[in-house]
């Protein structure tokens, strides 16, 4: 079969594979530890949970506007506006069915052949094949674990030519944890003001920073009428939801109504079920958000322990998401495995703990680690990798 130019280009998602590797061995009766995921362990809330049934039960189960229910539109839009000081409305807002789905939606209508799109790296697995899809060619850069991979203005003055049309920024970041300085936020609106480069925030984890980090939207910076942002954000982690499939988009409003056009003939609605329960998870008390980022605190500072007492794991602190980024060099010279790829398998066959190879995210020598999984988990997990690595292959 011969499959479209615009297809050929790109591979099946790393992470999505990974996963598939740890669960054909579970399937075959092996006990293994997935450290892997990059979705919460966490089930949905219960008030979640019962407005999708409530939807069910009341047949709320018929396309909806294309562009979604103009209370989830307003809530989103109120959310921002509280938690941010802005002053948008439900025209500034577009539901979809995931912040991937939107991301996507975003690049299709901005990104074209002949534009160069920025993509710090390490990135999320998407961003680059997204940015192909598109016809744009994405362009990395590097980011490093000395400056515990935080962008550096500098990196993108010495990328900046006539023809990148924007840049994409994931803060709080998958797969390294970093949250992105107040004062980056603010000089990448310069830019994206003075340059005309398109700033695509991706704010998925928003919810997850620890510590004294602070997680600092896009949203503070621009006016709702800037013409060059767009700010996505997503249900499935912060309200563990991944498989509702809801997302979003907060930008102008000339932008919001193309994406709906484009999205109307696309997809249409994300599922009507699915959100009634997102507006039930913009009314969650916040004691329950916050029992979750508690744990995934002591998980991440519990992981950053058993890290320290591995030799040949370091990894700089990382203040949000719930993903580890450890250089591993040493530990897969010791195991003999000259890419991230064969480490991670050498780890998935041998000591039965599943992760994902820092390929997958453009960073050879690292892996990635989620402590989206349970405490007892985590510990065998460790357990299980520092005896590999004690006795070797
Ligand atoms: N953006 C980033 C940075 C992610 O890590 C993920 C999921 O792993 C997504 C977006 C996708 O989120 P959603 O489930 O809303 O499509």
């Amino acid at each position: 079969m011969k499959f479209a130019a615009r297809v050929e280009r790109i591979g099946a998602s790393p992470t999505l594979t990974a996963m598939q590797d740890a669960q054909a061995l579970k399937a075959s009766g092996v006990d293994v530890i997935d450290l892997g995921p990059g979705q919460p362990d966490f089930d949905s809330p219960s008030p979640v949970k019962l407005a999708g049934i409530e939807a069910i039960e009341s047949n709320f189960t018929r396309y909806t506007a294309g562009s979604g229910i103009s209370e989830l539109r307003s809530a989103v839009a109120e959310f921002y506006n509280r938690k941010w000081g802005t002053e948008y409305d439900l025209s500034n807002v577009i539901i979809s069915a995931g912040a991937k789905h939107v991301l996507y939606n975003v690049g299709m209508t901005l990104f074209e052949e002949s534009d160069e799109v920025l993509i710090p790296l390490p990135y999320w697995v998407t961003f680059p094949e997204m940015v192909k899809l598109t016809g744009a060619s994405p362009v990395a850069i590097q980011t490093g674990a000395e400056e515990r991979f935080m962008l550096q203005t500098r990196a993108v003055k010495d990328a900046l030519n006539p023809r990148v049309k924007g840049i994409i920024v994931n803060t709080p970041n998958n797969p390294t944890g970093a949250v992105l300085p107040t004062e980056t936020v603010e000089w990448l609106v310069s830019v994206g003001r003075k340059e005309g480069v398109f700033l695509l925030f991706d704010e998925t984890y928003d919810y997850f920073t620890y510590g004294d980090a602070v997680h600092t939207s896009l949203a503070r910076f621009v006016k709702p009428e800037d013409d060059f942002y767009a700010i996505v954000g997503s249900f499935s982690k912060t309200y563990a939801m991944t498989g509702w499939r809801v997302g979003y988009c907060v930008g102008p409003k000339k932008l919001i109504k193309k994406l709906g056009e484009f999205q109307s003939h696309q997809s249409g609605n994300t599922c009507s079920v699915s959100q009634k329960a997102a507006l039930a998870a913009l009314e969650l008390e916040p004691a329950c958000l916050e029992e979750m980022r508690e744990e995934y605190d002591w998980r991440r500072r519990y992981v950053l322990d058993r890290m320290e007492r591995i030799e040949g794991f370091e990894c700089p602190r990382p203040d949000g998401a719930f993903y580890v980024f450890p250089r591993v060099s040493e530990a897969m010279d010791r195991l003999n495995c000259r890419t991230s790829a064969e480490f991670s398998k050498v780890l998935l066959h041998e000591a039965h703990v599943a992760t994902v190879p820092g390929s997958a995210f453009g960073m050879e020598g690292h892996i990635r680690l989620s402590y989206a999984t349970s405490r007892s988990a985590l510990e065998t997990g460790f357990d299980r990798i520092e005896a590999l690595l004690r006795r070797g292959r």
